[in-house]
């Protein structure tokens, strides 16, 4: 993928100014630890993309982020790189618990975005798992989701694990991304995301990406968003 052209407006703080690593258009420019670095330069990226440039300012500084961007745009990183940095500062060892959770619509792009986290966070040492249902053992699953630093999972498995896991616990959350949040939104998972956020902690970052704005997904910002950073980033045509 080549990097978009430099059309969007990127990294402008809610003053009107801009951040200032708003005119940075490599990874290696971000403040990010060398842990993060390092993974990202064993998996070749250098340049950021539209929306990670956009983006990723201010997600590194705690804030909510609403991004919209078309597919094939590099959301993947735009909250993978956040995850990382967010639990590295704030010293996330095995003891802690789940630190983030990562909620895809489906099974497949659960396991693409997966694959993501770890390789490009396998130096930072957290442990992840694949939450996501089907012919996976959901009682060997329910030993060991508690040791888990970050949960990949479909919305539907992460509530079975609520409802059913013994002490299942994220009363320790610090970030929640959805991807493909319209999505996560659009094909009934409307009730379940709802009972899923009731049991969340409410002091947390959180992370929204999707392909389209749609009005569900600002709907579903006013939920649980603080103050977010709406970005969409869009070719001109
Ligand atoms: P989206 O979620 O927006 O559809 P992805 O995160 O899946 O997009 O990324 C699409 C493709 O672009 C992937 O193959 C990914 O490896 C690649 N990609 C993402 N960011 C970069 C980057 N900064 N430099 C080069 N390739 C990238
Ligand atoms: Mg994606």
């Amino acid at each position: 993928l080549e990097p978009l052209p430099h059309k969007a407006p990127v990294g402008r703080l809610p003053d009107g100014s801009f951040s200032r690593y708003a005119g940075c258009d490599r990874f290696s420019q971000l403040p990010v630890s060398k842990k993060t670095k390092d993974g990202l330069t064993q998996c070749k990226y250098k340049t950021m993309t539209d929306i990670q440039r956009a983006s990723l300012p201010h997600s590194l500084c705690g804030r909510d982020i609403l991004g919209a961007a078309k597919t094939g745009s590099g959301k993947t990183l735009a909250f993978v790189i956040p995850v990382l940095e967010k639990l590295y500062k704030a010293r996330w060892g095995p003891e802690d618990g789940v630190g983030c959770i990562i909620m895809s619509p489906t099974r497949e792009l659960a396991g693409q975005l997966f694959e993501v986290l770890k390789s490009v966070g396998k130096h930072q040492g957290f442990s992840a798992g694949l939450l996501i249902g089907g012919r996976k053992d959901v009682d060997a699953e329910k030993e060991h989701v508690n040791g888990l630093n970050i949960l990949v999972c479909t919305p539907g498995r992460l509530l079975q694990h609520m409802d059913e896991t013994p002490n299942f616990d994220c009363s320790q959350l610090q970030v929640l991304v959805l991807d493909e949040a319209d999505r996560i939104l659009d094909v009934g998972f409307k009730r379940d995301l709802n009972a899923i956020i009731s049991q969340l902690p409410k002091h947390r970052q959180t992370l929204l990406f999707s392909a389209t704005q749609t009005k569900s997904v600002q709907d579903l910002a006013r939920l649980s968003l603080k103050d977010p950073e709406y970005l969409g980033v869009h070719e001109e045509s």
